[in-house]
């Protein structure tokens, strides 16, 4: 997908600061953080949002499942405490057409709001 900025990530036309890379999975901070752990986990397999990976890549989602898990008991994030978040459509707020998690950690987090 030459217009999708997490496909430019992949494939490193765009720097990020990776923080997992396996499998098909990377895991990188998001550029502006909402919580003091806010990582956002892709596959690299290029779906648009969790619907259309569920139909049409399951396998890539249940690698990516598979790699948060992995990251979140490595890291001790099972610990602290963290949520795992897919915006799906724009009045969700996804602003990146490419399925994406976020991974939000390292504070008590808030209740979810309009
Ligand atoms: P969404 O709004 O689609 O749920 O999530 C997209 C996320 O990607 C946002 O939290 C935004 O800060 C992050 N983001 C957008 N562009 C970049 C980028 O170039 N690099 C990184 N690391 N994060 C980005
Ligand atoms: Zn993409």
């Amino acid at each position: 997908m030459d217009d999708c900025i997490f496909c430019k990530i992949i494939n490193g036309l765009i720097p990020a600061e990776k923080v997992y890379d396996k499998n098909n999975v990377i895991g990188f901070r998001d550029i502006n953080p909402s919580a003091p752990v806010h990582l956002l986990f892709i596959h690299k397999n290029h779906t648009k949002d969790l619907n259309d990976i569920c139909t049409n890549d399951p396998r890539g989602l249940m690698e990516l499942m598979t790699a948060i898990g992995e990251y979140s008991e490595e890291k001790g994030l099972k610990e602290s405490g963290y949520r795992v978040v897919s915006n799906i459509g724009r009045p969700s707020g996804q602003s990146v057409f490419h399925t994406h998690f976020h991974v939000l950690s390292g504070a008590r987090l808030g209740k979810f709001g309009i």
